[in-house]
């Protein structure tokens, strides 16, 4: 693609050229990146085992000359693939939607100024900014580059990232959908969407790999169990029976039902779609799983690691003191508004006035990237929150901004916490620097004392190290500013002046305290994992209620083995100064010991530990294109508070699979046991495959449904994490699920005998009714294993009611409206046959709720002995 004219590297484009290249253009779009094609979803519908076990159940139907049933379970088949193709079609558009809240921002010149644009909006010709971490928007030339390395595995499959520079021809373009992973750059777009490399290439799908879950894993098993189990009890039933000398026809149907009694039909639906619902509301939330079983893991995260800056603090930078030499230069106002002013000992002061605060003043201009800008009545900041309050304390004193372009730069990076610049100051060339007062002041030979510079000696590391640790135990955020004179552009970092000090206000988020207790009481580590200093982070730590026995620096976690490690990790501790790879050694070291570790993370270097956790948790402003690409779950508002109500979330979700697969197979169970004990009594078929269908998908898929939507029990988060282990079946679950069993069973095949006498047709009749509303009673049970349904309250879960109501009119539909009536094989049912399956609900739903209040009373009665003693003791 041609570029109409290279813009003027310091304005950019224009805002009316760029509209008018939009036009030509078109936007920065790459086709639809889907991970499966359509066709391939809908095919999939047909392959698992149960529509295989369908299909032979309607051909066996039809060779036995039951061409309704063929019919019926020929058009379930249609219409379960069909349903099932809408869900998967729906939550993959609804991930591809919410992908694509992600899908970013870029930074341009326009109209002079930088500015974030949607990077669908990028247009040929327009000056890109590209940061290590910035996926790049489009493809372009590089005007300048500084260290940069792009990571182009996207493209070339190469894992290792290459330099690129804008003086050798051979490597100064770089290309859509890369990633920046070191250094930064100018370059200026030469294609946008289609005509991109990225573009033509369409199999390129940026796609995240499902992970597979511990939740994936068991319903996997647990499917593949029972739908072998369907085929050999089906066969064998069918085949001893004949074997047997019984009516073969009979027993086909009778083999065929239990097949299709045996598989919960409706669970991986209502699997899918109660995530799906899960993940949908949680967006609302302000989190986004990037994998719909992210949010489940969550749910059993036994550790949260998280960074300080902007998850548990504002990010809101505002500069409040400068320290120079014992002085203190106070700055007012808030915010990013320069309209404030700068005090010494109440009197203002402004660049030019004190040699010491302009040196500082011009550190704080010189060495940066940020700018401010005034719109719609309000200044805002694009840059690094931390560059944006020195530049605004800057503007506070009246600081002239540099005209010229910096000579050259040594970055910032989380591992240097530091970085550089050089620039000419009238006729002398300066090298201005700041960062973590620890880091550069090993760079540092001399310090701006009460006198002038001074060699900086023991005492006056001493009286820095005083300034620093007052202001970092005010949670102050501490920068250090130095510079020096420089023979040319390439001087390294060394012998540099100290000049002093600039404490920031981060004030911690309002809400995040409630967060911290609230993943405390759920027995929930939480661990601060930082750059920032030690005091500063223990202050902050203090402020939010977060307990700390000691904070230990990267630099110490270095000097320790693994075993030291794993001890000290069992005290409460935080983490100072850190780099990115040692969140790495941490998550490993957590996992080591069986716990689940959810890490946040925002640069380019936490990528590996975000892999490596079980849930790598992004921050949506302020992380980079490479944190959200490697993480599971995007915290749109970067708040700690909502991580707090993901995993809330996610223990719900968790319950409620477990409640809805114990209710389905308790159903299942039902009525396995009922045609297993007919079978043996001899009996004509109890229920014909179509009914049981009509059980398994219709009336107990929906109600199981509506059961995914319980809400979040008050005991959800006092609870300790459930074990990395647990699974949604134990033998507890087990025993549940077969004494329901047992009793719908046996009670559906008495309504089949006491009616025996009223026809076939009736009797099963009766027998499958009742099966439905004893599976529709039963459901309350399973709403808690421990709370009865008067604590949990009757309606507090407005839909399942709704579904109950619904489902029940579905069964009234099934038995007295011809059309369902043909298909499912009915015989209108009078009043006993109704009053005798009321009666037999009765101790479904009374026995279960007098055996929970019975236990809860037993426990409060023995916490009252408990307390008792105590006090007696
Ligand atoms: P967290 O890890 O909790 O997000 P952080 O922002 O302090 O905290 P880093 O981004 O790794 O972590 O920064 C480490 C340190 O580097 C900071 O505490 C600060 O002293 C210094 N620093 C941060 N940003 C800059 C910058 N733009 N220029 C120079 N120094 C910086």
């Amino acid at each position: 693609m041609q570029i109409e004219k290279s813009p003027d590297p310091a304005t950019g484009l224009t805002s009316a050229e760029a509209a008018q290249r939009l036009q030509i253009h078109g936007r920065n779009i790459v086709g639809e990146t889907r991970v499966t094609p359509a066709w391939k979803i809908f095919l999939r519908q047909f392959t698992g085992l149960l529509v295989l076990l369908l299909i032979g159940a309607a051909l066996v139907a039809l060779a036995v000359g039951e061409w309704v049933d063929a019919a019926a379970i020929g058009m379930v088949v249609v219409l379960n693939g069909v349903l099932g193709f809408v869900q998967e079609w729906r939550a993959e558009t609804a991930l591809t939607a919410l992908r694509e809240m992600l899908v970013g921002r870029a930074r341009v010149i326009r109209d002079g100024h930088p500015v974030d644009i949607d990077s669908r909006d990028i247009v040929p010709g327009d000056l890109v900014l590209l940061d290590a971490g910035d996926q790049v928007p489009a493809d372009a030339k590089l005007q300048s580059a500084l260290e940069l390395r792009i990571d182009e595995s996207v493209l070339t499959g190469e894992s290792i990232s290459v330099a690129k520079s804008d003086h050798d021809p051979s490597c100064d373009t770089v290309m859509m959908g890369t990633l920046a992973v070191a250094g930064r750059a100018e370059a200026v777009v030469t294609a946008t969407g289609a005509s991109t490399a990225f573009g033509k290439i369409a199999t390129l799908t940026g796609s995240v790999g499902e992970k597979e879950t511990n939740l994936s894993r068991q319903l996997g098993r647990l499917g593949a169990q029972l739908g072998i189990a369907a085929l050999v009890l089906g066969a064998a039933i069918a085949v001893t029976g004949i074997l047997a000398g019984r009516d073969a026809l009979d027993m086909l149907m009778t083999g065929l039902s239990m097949a299709v009694a045996v598989v919960p039909e409706g669970l991986p639906a209502v699997v899918t779609i109660s995530l799906a619902l899960g993940a949908a509301a949680m967006v609302r939330q302000k989190a986004l799983a990037r994998r719909l079983q992210a949010m489940e893991t969550l749910g059993s995260a036994s550790v949260i690691c998280t960074d300080k800056t902007g998850t548990l603090t504002e990010n809101m930078m505002t500069g409040e003191t400068l320290w120079i030499a014992g002085r203190r230069y106070a700055a007012l106002g808030t915010g990013y508004d320069p309209a404030g002013r700068i005090l010494l000992e109440g009197r203002p002061l402004r660049h030019g006035d004190d040699t010491d605060l302009s040196d500082a003043l011009e550190v704080m201009v010189g060495c940066s990237h940020a700018s401010l800008y005034h719109e719609d009545g309000k200044w805002h900041m694009v840059g690094d929150p931390t560059e944006g309050a020195l530049l605004t304390f800057a503007y506070k004193g009246w600081t002239p901004v540099p005209t010229a372009a910096a000579l050259s730069e040594i970055p910032f990076s989380s591992e240097r916490k530091r970085m550089s610049m050089v620039r000419w100051q009238q006729d002398r060339l300066v090298q201005l620097a700041k960062g973590a007062p620890e880091q550069l002041l090993d760079v540092c030979s001399h310090w701006r004392g009460p006198n002038g510079p001074e060699p900086l000696t023991e005492a006056a590391h001493k009286t820095i190290a005083a300034a620093y640790g007052a202001m970092a135990d005010r949670g102050l955020r501490v920068i250090a500013l130095a510079r020096s004179e420089v023979s040319d552009a390439d001087a390294p970092e060394a012998d540099m002046e100290f000049v002093g000090l600039v404490g920031m206000i981060d004030p911690p988020r309002p809400e995040v305290g409630q967060a911290i207790r609230a993943c405390r009481s759920a027995g929930i580590r939480v661990i601060m994992i930082t750059g920032d200093s030690p005091r500063t982070a223990r202050a902050i730590a203090d402020a939010l209620g977060l307990p700390v026995d000691r904070a230990v620096t990267g630099t110490e976690l270095e000097t320790m083995d693994d075993d030291s490690l794993r001890t000290l990790l069992s005290q409460q501790v935080l983490f100072a100064r850190t780099a990115p790879e040692h969140k790495m050694r941490l998550v490993k070291l957590l996992q080591s010991e069986g716990r689940i570790v959810a890490m946040t993370g925002d640069g380019v270097n936490d990528a590996p530990a975000l892999k490596q956790a079980d849930v790598g948790v992004a921050m949506g402003i302020r992380g980079t294109d490479v944190s959200k690409d490697a993480a599971d779950l995007v915290l749109l508002d970067d708040n700690f508070a909502t991580l707090e109500r993901a995993i809330r979330e996610g223990r719900r979700q968790f319950a409620n699979i477990r409640r809805f697969v114990r209710y389905l197979l308790a159903s299942n169970a039902g009525e396995v046991i009922a045609i297993l004990i007919n079978l043996a009594l001899g009996g004509p078929l109890i229920y014909l495959p179509t009914q049981i269908l009509w059980m398994n998908l219709v009336t107990d898929g929906v109600t199981a449904l509506a059961l995914g939507l319980e809400p979040a029990t008050p005991d959800q988060m006092t609870e300790p994490p459930r074990p990395a282990k647990q699974g949604i079946m134990d033998w507890t679950a087990v025993g549940l699920i077969l004494t329901f069993g047992a009793y719908t069973g046996s009670a559906s095949l008495y309504l089949f005998y006491a009616f025996a006498a009223e026809g076939d047709a009736v009797a099963r009749t009766a027998a499958f009714t009742g099966m439905v509303m004893f599976e529709k009673v039963s459901v309350f049970a399973f709403r808690s294993f421990t709370q009865p349904c008067w604590r949990l309250g009757w309606f507090s879960n407005p839909k399942l009611i709704l579904a109950l109501f619904l489902m029940i009119g579905a069964q009234i539909a099934a038995v007295y409206w011809t059309p369902l009536q043909t298909v499912l094989r009915t015989a209108p049912l009078g009043w006993d046959h109704w009053q005798m399956i009321a009666l037999l609900c009765v101790p479904l739903l009374v026995v279960p709720e007098a055996i929970k209040s019975l236990r809860l009373l037993g426990a409060r009665r023995r916490r009252v002995k408990d307390e008792a003693d105590v006090t007696l003791t």
